[in-house]
């Protein structure tokens, strides 16, 4: 039987909200399985579930979800086109970042996502999910700074896919310079889609 993308999604997504494999279960309120269109050209990837996504269970829906919406409304895109998920998929205590064994344990569900959605292109948000995307497609990642805002058309898990980091929209609550670098990418952004 070959099931569809979105039946897919819904199986991924009904293991991840029973999901016990590392110690984030532990303290969750709710696990974070991503969302938005099967269909979708493209999938943005952040880190972890924040305050507001754990008591949601739905990602990017607080204040960096909100200057992500806007970064997105200014290239023509609204979020239910594209879809959005984290590397990890339970909030991470005081917001810390996610370490390298719940990243192990958790990413698997970030494969069987891309390898079932098939985007044309992955938009990285950040360190951590620009680490995990870059050596899947065996490019070397030292920081974001050094990497940001340039497309990487790359194999990764047996497809041909744009690869595009730039920085975490929850930098720009914090920094003028990372905001205004983001709303340059998402313009570089912007025209890496019209190709497609
Ligand atoms: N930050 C992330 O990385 N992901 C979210 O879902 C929210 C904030």
């Amino acid at each position: 039987m070959i099931l569809s993308k979105k039946e897919l999604l819904d199986i991924i997504a009904s293991e991840i909200i029973v999901c016990t494999k590392c110690r984030l279960s532990r303290n969750r309120k709710n696990a974070v399985p991503g969302e938005g269109s099967p269909d979708s050209q493209i999938m943005f990837i952040g880190e972890g579930p924040g305050r507001t996504e754990d008591v949601e269970a739905r990602p990017f829906v607080g204040q960096a979800g909100k200057f992500l919406e806007a970064l997105l409304s200014e290239i023509s895109l609204v979020r239910e086109d594209t879809f959005i998920c984290n590397i990890v998929r339970c909030r991470p205590l005081s917001n810390r970042q996610p370490l390298p064994d719940e990243i192990h344990a958790c990413t698997p569900y970030l494969d069987r996502q891309i390898k079932a959605i098939q985007p044309k292109i992955i938009v990285t948000l950040g360190n951590c999910s620009t680490g995990y995307i870059f050596s899947k497609a065996s490019l070397s990642f030292r920081s974001i700074t050094q990497v940001h805002g340039r497309p990487y058309k790359k194999n990764i898990l047996g497809m041909t896919v744009t690869v595009f980091p730039t920085f975490h929209p929850a930098a720009a609550l914090y920094s003028a310079k990372y905001k205004e670098q983001l709303i340059e990418d998402f313009q570089t952004l912007k025209s890496e889609l019209l190709k497609k």
